[in-house]
C-alpha cells in the first residue's frame, strides 16, 4: 500500500451519478464480505500516491513525491485525464497489475497452447484484456508428428480459450475480453471468417482477419492467392481473393464480426523490429503489441480543453492547458510501468525493454459540440488531425524530457528512433486511442473519438423512475437558442437525434449530430485523421443503420485500407443481440 498520508485539505472529488454506481461496483476496495470500505476520495488518492511514489527512485527528478501525488490527484479528479481501468482498480493494492492490454503468443504444440490459456486466465484475473494470433497453429486435419493423428486446427482451440475466459471473471469484477487474429493466408481462414455466424458463439472474443498488402492487391486484381501451411511454410492451396473478401464482408454485415487488421501496416510502424513481428492487437484493436508485451493506457478528456472566446475572439482549444495535461499524463503513464506488477516474468522483461505507453483522448465529440463544428465535416477532420498531432508531438517531447532524467527505453539504440537518430525517448510508443468504455462514464464525457450515441435518452433508475438524461453541451445550446422545453427533451429521448426536427434551428441540427447521423465516410475520415498522428492504433466503430447494405460494408473495409487505417470494425444496428465486450459494463 502507498505510504504517503492523505493531506488534510484534500478536496472531495465530485462524482456524477453514473460514475458513483460504476466506481462503487467495480473500483472501490471491498473487504472479504464484499462490503466497500474505500471512499472515492481514498480511491483517487490511492492511485495518485502509488503512481507518484515511483518518482522517488529517479535521482535526477527534482519533483517532490507529495507534490506530484497532489498534482496527479487533481489531474484525475478534474477529469482532465484518467488512466485505464486496471490502474484505477489495482494501483496501491496487492494485485498491482495496472495495464489493460496484453498480447500472448500461441505456439503450435499442446504445451504452448495450454500455457497461453493459463497465462490469459492470470491476466483476466488481474483486469487485463488479451490478444492472440492463432496463425502459427497448423491447419485442421494436418498430421501430428508425435502421435500420427490429425490436428484439430485453430478454431477448436479458440473455443477452449473462450470457455476458459467465461469461467474467470476479471478480478471478480468484469469478464475478460479477447482478440483472436488469423492471417488471411492460413488454410483454415474460411472457417475462421464464419466462426461467429451463430449469435452468442465465441462471445468472449472479437475476431479480426489479418490482411496483408499482397492479399489486398489480389482483391483489387480479382486474383488468386496462396494458402500457406504455417508449420511447413509451403503453399497448400489457393483461393480467389475477391471471393474471400466478399464472404468476410457478408459475415461482418450479418454480425459485426470479423473485423480487419492490416498486418503489414502495423509492422511498418513497429518501433522495435529487431525484437520480432507484431501479430496481434489487444481486444479492442487499438494496441498492437509483440508477444508477451503489455501496455498501459490513459485518456485526456478533450471536452475540458475548450476556451470560450472573449473580447470578440472565436472560441478555441486551450492549447497551453492541453500541453500541461499531456506532459503530466506522460509522466504518470511512465511511472505506471514501474508501479505495475505483471503476471509473468516474460511480460515484465518485454515491457521494461520497450516501455510502451498509450496516451489517447476522449470527449472529442463534446469538444466539437462546444466549438460548434459538425463531426461530419472537413473542418472537424482537419481539427482532429491538428489536435492529435499536438498530442503526439507534446507526448514525444515529454518522453524526451523523461529520457534525459531517467534514461531512454533499453532497446532504443536498435529501434527505428535510434536508427534515424530521433530521440532518445523514454517510451517506444506514446500514443493510442482507446475506446474509453468505462473511463468516459467516470469522466461524464463522450467516449474516445466517437460521435455521441444519443443527445438525450431515458435512464431507468432504481425505483423504476425514469429520468431523461441530456448531453450538457446540447442542453446549453438549446437554451441559448431559446428552444428548451421538458417535452422537447422527452421527444428527443425517444429517437436520440434531432436530425429530422425541422422546427429546430439549422445550426443546432448540423452541429449536434449523433453516431447514426454521421455517414460512414466521416467515421472513417475521422479515424484516419487521428491515426495519422497516433503511434499505435485507433479504436473506432463505424455505426451503420439496420438497412445498410453489404456494399456499404465493402466500401468501408476498402476505404479503411485506402485511408491508411490500421484496422476497422463495423456495427450494423440490430445485427447482434449483445454488443462487443467493451462497454466497460462487462457482464
Ligand atoms: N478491456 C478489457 N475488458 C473490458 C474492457 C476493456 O479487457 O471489459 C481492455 C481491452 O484491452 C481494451 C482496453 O481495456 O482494448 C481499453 O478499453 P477501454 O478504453 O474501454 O477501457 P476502460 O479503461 O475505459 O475501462
Amino acid at each position: 500500500m502507498p505510504k504517503l498520508k492523505m493531506p488534510a485539505n484534500l478536496p472531495d472529488p465530485i462524482i456524477n451519478e453514473n460514475a458513483k454506481i460504476v466506481l462503487n461496483r467495480r473500483y472501490q476496495r471491498k473487504d472479504t464480505e464484499g462490503v466497500v470500505y474505500e471512499t472515492t476520495k481514498e480511491l483517487f488518492w490511492r492511485v495518485a500516491s502509488a503512481i507518484a511514489e515511483e518518482e522517488s527512485k529517479y535521482k535526477k527528478s527534482s519533483i517532490k513525491t507529495a507534490d506530484l501525488a497532489r498534482e496527479f490527484y487533481d489531474l484525475m479528479t478534474s477529469y482532465n485525464f484518467l488512466p485505464n481501468s486496471p490502474t484505477l482498480m489495482n494501483a496501491g493494492t496487492d494485485i498491482g497489475q495496472l495495464a489493460a492490454c496484453f498480447v500472448l503468443p500461441v505456439e503450435d504444440d499442446i504445451e504452448g497452447i495450454f500455457d497461453a490459456v493459463k497465462h490469459a486466465a492470470m491476466i483476466h484475473k488481474s483486469g487485463g484484456g488479451t490478444g492472440f494470433s492463432f496463425s502459427r497453429l497448423r491447419a485442421k486435419d494436418s498430421v501430428v508428428g508425435s502421435t500420427g493423428g490429425v490436428a484439430s486446427g485453430p478454431l477448436s482451440f479458440l473455443k477452449i480459450f473462450n470457455c476458459a475466459t467465461e469461467q474467470i471473471k476479471q478480478g471478480g469484477t468484469r469478464r475478460g475480453a479477447n482478440m483472436g487474429i488469423l492471417r488471411v493466408d492460413h488454410p483454415d481462414i474460411m472457417d475462421f471468417i464464419k466462426a461467429k455466424e451463430r449469435d452468442g458463439e465465441l462471445n468472449n472474443f472479437n475476431l479480426s482477419i489479418g490482411l496483408t498488402e499482397s492479399f489486398m492487391q489480389a482483391v483489387e486484381k480479382k486474383a488468386d492467392f496462396d494458402l500457406i501451411a504455417p508449420n511447413t511454410g509451403e503453399p497448400v492451396g489457393s483461393l480467389n481473393a475477391r471471393d474471400v473478401f466478399n464472404i468476410l464482408v457478408q459475415k461482418a454485415w450479418e454480425s459485426g464480426d470479423p473485423g480487419i487488421v492490416f498486418l503489414d501496416r502495423i509492422n511498418r510502424d513497429n518501433p522495435t523490429p529487431q525484437l520480432g513481428e507484431m501479430e496481434s492487437t489487444n481486444p479492442c484493436g487499438e494496441q498492437p503489441l509483440l508477444p508477451y508485451e503489455a501496455c498501459n493506457l490513459g485518456s485526456i478528456n478533450l471536452g475540458k480543453c475548450f476556451a470560450k472566446g472573449t473580447n470578440g475572439k472565436d472560441s478555441e482549444i486551450n492549447w497551453d492547458e492541453l500541453k500541461r495535461i499531456i506532459h503530466l499524463a506522460v509522466r504518470f503513464l511512465d511511472n505506471v510501468i514501474d508501479a505495475s506488477q505483471y503476471p509473468l516474468p516474460q511480460i515484465t522483461e518485454t515491457v521494461e525493454m520497450n516501455r510502451k505507453i498509450g496516451l489517447g483522448v476522449m470527449g472529442w465529440a463534446d469538444l466539437l459540440y462546444q466549438l460548434k463544428i459538425p463531426y461530419n465535416s472537413q473542418t472537424a477532420v482537419d481539427m482532429g488531425e491538428r489536435v492529435m498531432k499536438f498530442v503526439q508531438d507534446e507526448a514525444r517531447s515529454a518522453s524526451k524530457t523523461l529520457a534525459a532524467e531517467r534514461g531512454h527505453f533499453p532497446t532504443y539504440v536498435e529501434s527505428i528512433f535510434g536508427e534515424a537518430n530521433l530521440g532518445p525517448y523514454r517510451n517506444a510508443t506514446t500514443t493510442t486511442i482507446a475506446p474509453t468504455g468505462t473511463l468516459s462514464i467516470i469522466a461524464g464525457c463522450s467516449s474516445g473519438v466517437e460521435p455521441l450515441f444519443a443527445l438525450s435518452f431515458v435512464r431507468n433508475v432504481m425505483d423504476n423512475d425514469k429520468l431523461v438524461e441530456t448531453n450538457p453541451f446540447f442542453e446549453d445550446a438549446v437554451k441559448e437558442a431559446d428552444a428548451y422545453s421538458g417535452s422537447l427533451m422527452e421527444e428527443i429521448a425517444k429517437v436520440g437525434t434531432i436530425k429530422k426536427m425541422k422546427h429546430l434551428p439549422e445550426e443546432l441540427r448540423s452541429v449536434f449530430v449523433t453516431s447514426m447521423d454521421v455517414e460512414p465516410i466521416w467515421h472513417l475520415k475521422m479515424q484516419a485523421a487521428f491515426q495519422k498522428h497516433t503511434d499505435n492504433a485507433v479504436s473506432k466503430t463505424v455505426n451503420l443503420p439496420a438497412n445498410a447494405t453489404k456494399e456499404d460494408i465493402w466500401d468501408i473495409y476498402w476505404k479503411a485500407y485506402e485511408y491508411g487505417c490500421k484496422g476497422v470494425t463495423v456495427y450494423r444496428d440490430g445485427s447482434k443481440t449483445s454488443q462487443v465486450l467493451c462497454t466497460g459494463d462487462g457482464d
